[in-house]
């Protein structure tokens, strides 16, 4: 099944960023790990109860990261699911939590409504209508009917979108549905969360740095090492695009590659998933290492400042 597997952005404070995502949008902390490539530095994932593929929204904690800025060649905007009759309720929190947020608006015939996350990370609820049914975290204070159902999608800021629309229907899985203005939808055949990728053609506007509250990646989903390496090859040939070799997350096995317009894509397998080293049940209580940084446990917790689950 295509889609996007995750998203990854970067924060100033881990602290602060956990507090946001738990209490505030109650989503649940599924892994709380270190940055392999950068082990003195938290990576937090939150998602849904099991941490679904299309859920998956992860955070490198920054301290010294100076502010980033939205701009052609960076993801614009990162947008969840829920109900269509949660968006007032959502409305209400983000005015009793003092959280940034912008009117209701309307944009394919949904209702949209805009906000930032404490670093100034662009986010958007939408409301999609037949998405109360679908399954969402119960651990958080947000009553079920108003949980956030996963990621619809992504914004992507580009200073042309042909080559990045012909990358996301040739190789990872997209059909494009519709055309608002100067926003072209993508969305991901068969596909229920993180289904929609929008390419927001904005001809030499600013470009954009990556910093605090800026997205750094966004990983698509692959069902298996071999479709993987198919979408490798492809990238390759057709594209003239050279993807890392497959690195190991623990969680999923990925590739890496920058994409015509200048950002991030990763491949994320969605085998084997977050419970592979701790019980579905306390996901994201407990600092989880890889096996290669475990020798070194205690040198990374000495340098960690200590997070509270909430
Ligand atoms: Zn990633």
């Amino acid at each position: 099944m295509p889609g996007i597997h995750h998203v990854t952005a970067i924060t100033g404070n881990a602290a602060r960023n956990l507090d946001f995502y738990t209490r505030v949008l109650g989503l649940r902390l599924i892994k709380k790990t270190v940055n392999f490539d950068d082990p003195g530095t938290y990576h937090l994932y939150f998602g849904d109860e099991a941490g679904t593929p299309g859920s998956i929204l992860t955070f490198f904690p920054w301290a010294h990261a100076a502010r980033g800025r939205n701009g052609v060649g960076l993801a614009q905007t990162t947008t969840f699911r829920v109900p269509e009759s949660a968006i007032a309720y959502w409305a209400g929190r983000f005015v009793e939590k003092g959280v940034a947020h912008e009117a209701v608006s309307r944009r394919f015939g949904q209702p949209v409504l805009a906000f930032s996350d404490p670093d100034g990370l662009s986010l958007a609820l939408v409301g999609v209508a037949g998405s109360e049914a679908e399954t969402a975290w119960q651990g958080s204070e947000v009553p079920l009917e108003h949980a956030i159902r996963g990621f619809h999608g992504v914004t992507l800021l580009l200073d042309d979108a042909k080559k990045t629309e012909a990358i996301l229907a040739d190789v990872l899985g997209f059909t494009k549905t519709g055309q608002e203005g100067l926003v072209s939808r993508l969305v991901a055949d068969g596909a229920l969360h993180g289904a929609v990728v929008d390419l927001r053609e904005v001809g030499g506007f600013l470009e954009g740095r990556m910093g605090r509250g800026s997205v750094h990646h966004i990983a698509f989903r692959a069902e298996s090492d071999a479709e993987q390496a198919d979408m490798r090859r492809k990238l390759a040939e057709v594209y003239r695009l050279q993807a890392t070799e497959q690195m190991d997350r623990n969680y999923f096995r990925s590739i890496y590659f920058r994409e015509p317009g200048g950002i991030i894509f990763e491949i994320a397998t969605d085998q084997p998933g977050f419970s592979v080293d701790e019980p579905l049940e306390s996901l994201g209580q407990d600092l989880k290492l890889p096996e290669f940084l475990e020798p070194r446990r205690a040198q990374i917790e000495a340098r960690l400042e200590p997070l509270e689950v909430v």
